[in-house]
């Protein structure tokens, strides 16, 4: 099958299972006005983060990587409205434009955006004493995804749900010899998963409007 029937039937899912979201809308439309690079999840990825953010019953989400904040509205979605969702971006244009986005969803209550490279930022939560989350997004520069791994795990709890995105890359994955330090990077994180004793773990293939590739998803045990 070809790119044109995932986006369709991509398109047919959301058509039914996704009602029209005015603000959903309106978050994709701004970034894509800003010139945002268009690496937003897609709306049924986004409906996926939130399902498994109920299923999860997570209060408590950090996401690495908010772009424009679209899979944080969805994220954010899921938790109760004292839940908190702590979200790491470095570029001040996305960051701005995040805010005002999540300002639009009504969700500057529970979400912290915290604006600086994510490594620093995850350095000095930890000096602060931040509380383990129960679901963590990992979606920002694929190179540091062994590291963000580390983080990951260092804010998890017995149970705590690891998302990572993109770690497919049309196939480009099982290239050992690839050039391409997010590839070889992301190489890294399955490695260290393999490796990991603190999480098991899979990856699922996704299709759709945003092409071919997938999620990690793990579980982090006693
Ligand atoms: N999660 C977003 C969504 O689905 O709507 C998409 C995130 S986009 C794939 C990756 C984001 O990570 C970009 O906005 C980029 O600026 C940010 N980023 C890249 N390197 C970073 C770093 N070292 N620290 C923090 N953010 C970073």
């Amino acid at each position: 099958h070809s790119t044109n029937t995932w986006e369709q039937v991509d398109h047919y899912i959301s058509e039914r299972l996704i009602p029209h979201d005015a603000v959903l809308e309106k978050v994709l439309a701004t970034n894509q006005q800003a010139g945002l690079p268009p690496h937003d999840v897609s709306p049924n990825q986004g409906k996926l983060l939130n399902i498994l953010a109920q299923m999860q019953g997570a209060r408590r989400v950090l996401e690495i990587g908010t772009l424009g904040g679209y899979s944080t509205i969805w994220l954010g979605r899921a938790l109760p409205t004292d839940g908190k969702i702590v979200t790491l971006e470095a570029h001040p244009v996305h960051a701005k434009i995040a805010r005002s986005n999540i300002s639009l969803a009504q969700l500057d209550g529970m979400v912290e955006l915290r604006e600086g490279d994510a490594l620093e930022q995850l350095t000095q939560m930890k000096d602060e004493g931040v509380a383990p989350f129960d679901l963590i997004f990992i979606d920002a520069d694929k190179p540091n995804n062994p590291l963000y791994l580390e983080w990951a795990l260092r804010f998890s709890r017995s149970g705590t749900v690891i998302i990572g995105d993109n770690v497919v890359r049309e196939g480009e994955i099982i290239q050992a010899y690839s050039t391409d330090p997010r590839v070889q990077g992301v190489r890294k994180f399955y490695d260290l998963l393999a490796e990991e004793s603190r999480i098991t773990a899979t990856a699922f293939q996704t299709v759709g409007s945003k092409g071919y590739d997938g999620f990690v998803i793990g579980i982090v045990k006693d």
